[in-house]
């Protein structure tokens, strides 16, 4: 009788075994479709940190703000054709010949701000060179120390090169990048500034050149900025300005 009982008792075990045994089948199924998910992503966490080393940079920035009159102790003066109220100061972020992000400042006309952010958005996208970033008035304002340096300015309350009328750039409506391997070229194809030289001719490959047609080109022209390249005479490579001129 005990032998029976016991056994009576091992069959409903395995009874119960067996029942359990299709319930946790079928728990479990659901639950596989579960961690699947999970074993993909402990699988790519192992081939992130290939992935992590080269991290997206910060998304572009940038900040439109009025210039105060101290962040242009040279730059501007009484008698300009533009007041500096009428500028604004444009913090944005570019990329470095360093391949790095940066953040520069640029002074421009406060109607052509969004012209600006446009282009530099997009030129920030492409990850297109540019060497430096500062307001002029890092140089006193002197254009030709501005240029050696290979700084990318705008606003400078000054006459256009060889002549009495005032310059695009004193009505913060152009801009010059780039100015080393983007240079003002006369007519006889020479340039003011030595360090230059070698960057006269054009189509040139080369780190943040400007060429005829390319994008940084189109990308101003979509914003109604002509590229000084394009003029007869002497080239102004590194120069764009709202309407040309
Ligand atoms: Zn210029």
């Amino acid at each position: 009788m005990k032998r029976v009982a016991t056994m009576a008792f091992v069959v409903l075990a395995c009874v119960s075994c067996g029942t359990a045994e299709p319930v946790a089948s079928t728990a479990p199924e659901p639950m596989t479709p579960a961690p699947a998910p999970e074993t993909p992503a402990p699988g790519s966490t192992t081939t992130a940190p290939s992935t992590p080393t080269p991290t997206p940079p910060p998304a572009f920035s940038a900040k439109v703000s009025d210039v105060t009159r101290d962040r242009l102790p040279y730059s501007w003066r009484p008698g300009c054709p533009v007041h500096y109220r009428d500028l604004r100061l444009v913090t944005l972020s570019y990329w470095g010949f360093d391949n790095k992000p940066h953040t520069g400042e640029l002074v421009v006309r406060k109607t052509v701000t969004d012209d600006i952010v446009t282009v530099f958005k997009k030129l920030y996208g492409w990850r297109w060179p540019i060497y430096q970033m500062k307001l002029v008035d890092a140089y006193k304002a002197d254009d030709f120390a501005s240029i050696d340096a290979n700084n990318t300015s705008a606003f400078n309350c000054r006459r256009a090169t060889g002549s009495s009328s005032w310059s695009n750039h004193a009505y913060g409506e152009a801009i010059d990048i780039n100015p080393l391997q983007n240079p003002y070229v006369t007519a006889s194809g020479s340039t003011a500034h030595d360090n230059a030289k070698k960057y006269t001719e054009r189509p040139m490959k080369g780190k943040g050149v400007i060429n005829p047609g390319d994008k940084v080109v189109k990308a101003f022209a979509q914003v109604g900025w002509e590229w000084g390249g394009y003029w007869s005479g002497a080239k102004d490579y590194q120069h764009f300005s709202k309407g040309g001129g």
